[in-house]
């Protein structure tokens, strides 16, 4: 059975928190976008504004459901690296701004932070801790400049930094970010690579029970995968890693994964369109949640046409350019009733392939998957896994498993296995019998 996301309705736990971060982003973004564009200045990056949101509303805010505060980030960098990305500031609030949007998946993992969708699936809220919001903001010029140098970087793209905190309620950080995996396009196969063996292998029996989990790096090699580009998009593909790499090495982050989702398009999109939206990840790797819906289904409500969707687009358009602010409250709470491709993506690399990377044989010849591919997870500093490591090492016997090595050496190690799975079968079978014969 299909993996399926919870949709966060006026019933789920964390409903409150959901209407707050989306009614923040809304007004925050489109309150920025509002203005006319201006190039980034040094103060944009430590930038910060904070709004009351209440249910009277003031001059400032309008009025809200609850009372909350909310406080956003760098708005104008975020803006700046949404239009790097080459995201329609309408789109992004039309996906971002309606009224039960989300889905929340499963429970969280180790690290304890939450994954919502936006309800099109084309973007990803996670809370993050404080540690990593702090780090966010301390990198975030490298990272701009690192997004300017590199436009095709395979880095998790951030589009947004917020907190939202009701009264009495502790502080909730989050970023908004890319869905790597297509609304439209099955997923057959999701891998979290990082270049380590120790505690890396997803136990293969419980992949009966949840066939959609992801896979970690034992996995990938028993399988004898392979990352088969030909050798001019190879290059290009590992090239662009390694400079990545290079600046979570300079930022002294660790702990980061290639996220590898694979598509076969021998099987195509086999999963009728009910399935097809159900398919989501599952952070942390955990075990299934089962949808809470009341037909069993509850991602999938009754749905605006696609005429519909258009104009509000187009409305949400005309808003921005007018510089109107945008009326709150208004959108629809339904769920969209088709999935649709990210066309922007188109225009970078290694999303240009119906929004990944498409295998390709050593003549050139075009091969049967299509991959996704990004760097996530890669707001861990070495500085917070070395506290966290002296507070586990009195607890745990292998102390081995536990401790971390730097950031220098994690970002070599992973460089190096990224390199040996990426190459056509036929010259790791060449490598392998050279290996036997030497
Ligand atoms: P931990 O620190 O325990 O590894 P985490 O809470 O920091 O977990 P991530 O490692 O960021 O979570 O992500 C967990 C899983 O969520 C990934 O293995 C992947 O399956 C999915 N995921 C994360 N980011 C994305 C993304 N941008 N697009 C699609 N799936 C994602
Ligand atoms: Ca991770
Ligand atoms: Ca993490």
């Amino acid at each position: 059975r299909v993996v399926v996301g919870t949709k966060v309705d006026q019933n789920h736990v964390n409903w409150v928190t959901a209407y707050n971060m989306l009614t923040g982003i809304r007004f925050t973004v489109s309150r920025t976008n509002a203005k006319l564009d201006r190039p980034l200045t040094d103060a944009d990056f430590d930038a910060k504004h904070k709004f009351s949101f209440d249910i009277t509303g003031n001059e400032l805010t309008p009025s809200a459901k609850y009372d909350f505060k909310f406080k956003d980030y760098a708005p104008w960098v975020f803006r700046h690296l949404r239009a790097k990305f080459k995201l329609d500031p309408a789109d992004y609030l039309m996906s971002l701004t309606s009224k039960y949007i989300l889905s929340e998946l499963g429970s969280p993992g180790k690290s304890g932070s939450f994954f919502y969708f936006s309800r099109d699936y084309k973007y990803i809220i996670k809370t993050i801790h404080h540690a990593e919001h702090k780090f966010l903001r301390k990198i975030l010029k490298d990272y701009w400049k690192h997004i300017e140098d590199n436009p095709n970087t395979l880095l998790s793209q951030f589009y947004g930094l917020h907190r939202v905190k009701i009264p009495y309620g502790r502080k909730i950080h989050f970023v908004v970010m890319n869905n790597l995996f297509p609304p439209h396009r099955d997923i057959h196969q999701t891998f979290d690579l990082k270049g380590s063996t120790i505690g890396r292998d997803f136990k293969e029996e419980d992949l009966e029970k949840n066939p959609r989990a992801t896979l970690k790096d034992l996995n990938w090699l028993r399988r004898e995968k392979h990352l088969e580009f030909g050798p001019e998009k190879r290059t290009l593909f590992f090239e662009q890693m390694e400079r990545d790499v290079h600046l979570l090495q300079r930022l002294k982050i660790m702990d980061y994964s290639m996220l590898v989702g694979v598509h076969d398009l021998q099987k195509g999109n086999q999963e009728n369109l009910r399935d097809k939206t159900l398919q989501v990840f599952q952070p942390g790797g955990d075990a299934p949640t089962e949808d809470s819906g009341p037909d069993g289904r509850g991602l999938l409500m009754r749905t605006p046409s696609k005429l519909e969707n258009a104009r509000k687009a187009r409305e949400l358009r005309q808003i921005i350019k007018q510089e109107k602010p945008i009326p709150m409250g208004q959108s629809s709470s339904r769920m969209p009733d088709t999935l649709e491709e990210n066309t922007t993506k188109r225009d970078f690399i290694f999303y240009s392939d119906d929004g990944g990377f498409q295998a390709t044989h050593e003549d050139n010849s075009p091969g049967e998957e299509i991959f996704f591919l990004s760097i996530i997870d890669c707001l861990t500093h070495y500085g917070t896994v070395k506290k966290l490591e002296h507070f586990w090492k009195g607890l745990s016997q292998d102390k081995k498993q536990i401790s971390p090595i730097s950031p220098e050496p994690y970002g070599e190690r992973f460089i190096q296995f990224i390199e040996g799975i990426t190459k056509s079968p036929e010259e790791a079978a060449r490598e392998k019998e050279a290996q036997a014969t030497s």
